[in-house]
């Protein structure tokens, strides 16, 4: 499979992880609908790593994801990150994430994708759970240097980890940093060449595109607060909402370059176990 463009919607409320954070408006399910219907009029399925709380509080939702044919994967019951997290509690945490997807309709649940990236060799500890847990995949590696997590020496291309896929997300050099030119924050704020010209380079090295955004990245009527889990910083806060109006005109360049979205769990069939 070529030109393919792993686009992928982390499905969390980030109002959820914040103390009375229920006070400001209620955004997710408008959002998400915006992200439901541009992939229908371009005739894409793609995969959300839904947190369970968003389930619980939305099951309707989830269930409009179902019927327009999407994947749906976990991220979490309540969106703490691995390290904050024991192996028990997150075996429990997941059991729940299922158990919540399923009472909205999710049936064939085979994805995985951590927290801010939070799987990192100190947390590799999570593959053994989700192997146990019957899952295929996880896509949960950022393979880079990062303020808050990342695991640099990973590599680029999906790896068998304790007999579970990683998909790790796409990365590219910018100035002295490495960064997912097709994730969230990245995508909106770096500049649009520089985010094109990463996308032709993994296609050129043979690899698909993977990216993320979140309900959020998209929402240019959203109230201003300090977001959760970026350290309370000032600059941090502002990037989270510059330059959103950004996002669908971006995607839009990227399916113009000839990129094909498909969902995650229908590119891990295509993977072949390496043989040692
Ligand atoms: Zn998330």
């Amino acid at each position: 499979m070529n030109d393919l463009y792993l686009f992928s919607i982390d499905l969390e409320d980030v109002r959820f992880q914040m103390e009375d954070g229920r006070r400001f408006a209620e955004r997710v399910p408008a959002n998400t609908r915006r992200y439901l219907a541009w992939l229908k009029a371009r005739g894409f399925r793609c995969t959300f790593f839904a947190a369970g709380d968003v389930a619980e509080a939305y099951p309707s939702l989830i269930r409009e994801i179902l019927d327009e044919g999407h994947e749906i994967g976990c991220h979490t019951s309540r969106h703490v990150p691995l390290d904050r997290q024991t192996p028990e509690k997150f075996r429990a945490d997941l059991e729940s994430n299922v158990e919540a997807l399923r009472r909205a309709g999710a049936k064939d649940i085979r994805g995985f994708r951590a927290p801010i990236f939070s799987l990192v060799e100190k947390t590799a500890w999570a593959y053994g759970i989700l192997r146990e847990l019957g899952f295929a995949y996880s896509s949960s590696v950022l393979p880079a240097k990062n303020p808050f997590y990342g695991w640099p020496g990973f590599g680029p291309d999906p790896k068998i980890m304790d007999g579970i896929w990683e998909l790790p997300m796409t990365v590219a050099r910018f100035g002295p940093y490495v960064v997912p030119p097709a994730g969230g924050v990245y995508f909106r704020v770096l500049p649009r060449p520089f985010v094109m010209r990463a996308a032709a380079k993994a296609r050129g090295q043979g690899r698909p595109l993977l990216g993320y955004c979140h309900p959020y990245d998209i929402d240019t009527a959203q109230e201003r607060f300090m977001h959760p889990d970026i350290n309370d910083s000032r600059f941090y806060n502002f990037l989270m909402y510059y330059n959103r109006k950004s996002v669908f005109p971006r995607l839009e360049a990227v399916l113009k370059k000839g990129f094909k979205i498909v969902p995650y769990a229908e590119f891990v069939k295509t993977l072949v176990i390496p043989s040692s």
